[in-house]
């Protein structure tokens, strides 16, 4: 139903004052352009930058919608804290992708971590990010805990000796240069990264609207972890309901962290948030009938 101040859209035509997501066969998702900040070719993707009224800047990657001012807080809170406060003693982290900045921002909010090494394939989004969404990084890149690289998430899994409590799969959907990250071997390579109760969790996108990518990652977790599920967080601008994180460890005993240490954790880490809480952490593995069928 279009209001009065909207253009007439036609079932096709959008037109030059919106951007269209196609990520999702048969559904769009538009958003007004309110003002073009950033539009860029890398020799990765399209970037593109933009002010919408209802989500303050947004960032596009190919045209899929990878964060907003207004709601990254959710997704940047619910990839990373759950698996920092259910390990409670992460000194080493790993972020694959994260251009933005929003997961390292999170990931450095925790004062036992000490060393955070970020692999990101494509520079144009760190530079970009720094300068047109700022409130998303809001300083982490000149964190001195920071080791950030710049190179393919998939090779340096393969090639790095390092170990890490935790690692991030913070990447784009899998088309592009993201779907190296979404491979059986990628998970076997990021096995080998995690410490003996070292956690991974991964971006797995809508399992109502994309339901093979959650499916693809927790069989290949059934395959090498002791202990592997999926839980849940709904993102506005990641349409089609609430989407899916995977988790994977070869130690069992961190994801059923009591309820009591959970929150004596994340009260000593004087963690400041807007959606994560200990409760709504316990209640996200809490998984609906049409996503507990997915399972493996
Ligand atoms: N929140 C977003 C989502 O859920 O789709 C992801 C945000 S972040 C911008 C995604 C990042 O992954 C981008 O900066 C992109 O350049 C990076 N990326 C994609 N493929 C990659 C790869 N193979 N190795 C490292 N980084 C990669």
């Amino acid at each position: 139903m279009s209001d009065d101040n909207s253009e007439d859209l036609g079932a096709g035509e959008f037109g030059p004052r919106w951007s269209v997501e196609t990520l999702h066969n048969g559904y769009r998702q538009a958003l007004e352009i309110a003002d073009m900040l950033y539009d860029s070719e890398t020799d990765h993707q399209r970037i593109r930058v933009f002010q919408s009224a209802k989500f303050g800047r947004v960032l596009t990657l190919d045209d899929v919608v990878q964060t907003t001012e207004a709601d990254e807080f959710i997704y940047h809170e619910m990839l990373t804290h759950p698996a920092l406060l259910a390990h409670g003693a992460a000194k080493r982290v790993l972020i694959v992708g994260g251009g933005d900045g929003g997961m390292l921002r999170e990931v450095l909010k925790h004062p036992g971590v000490e060393h955070v090494t970020m692999v990101e394939i494509d520079a144009g989004v760190v530079e970009f990010s720094k300068r047109y969404l700022p409130s998303l990084s809001d300083g982490a890149f000149e964190d001195a805990r920071l080791n950030l690289v710049i190179a393919d998430g998939a090779d340096f899994m393969k090639s790095s000796a390092d170990s890490f409590d935790v690692v991030i799969i913070d990447s784009t959907d899998p088309i592009g240069p993201g779907e190296t990250l979404f491979t059986d071997s990628f998970y076997a390579h990021a096995k080998a990264r995690l410490t003996p109760s070292g956690v991974l969790v991964t971006q797995n996108g809508v399992p109502f609207l994309q339901s093979d990518e959650l499916v693809g990652t927790l069989s290949a977790f059934k395959a090498l972890f002791s202990d592997w599920t999926c839980y849940l967080a709904t993102v506005p601008t990641y349409v089609g309901g609430p989407m899916a994180f995977g988790w994977a460890s070869m130690d069992p005993a961190v994801r059923r962290v009591s309820d009591m240490l959970l929150t004596q954790r994340f009260k000593a880490a004087h963690l400041s948030t807007r959606y994560y809480t200990p409760e709504v952490h316990k209640a996200a593995f809490a998984l609906p009938g049409y996503v507990q069928k997915l399972l493996p």
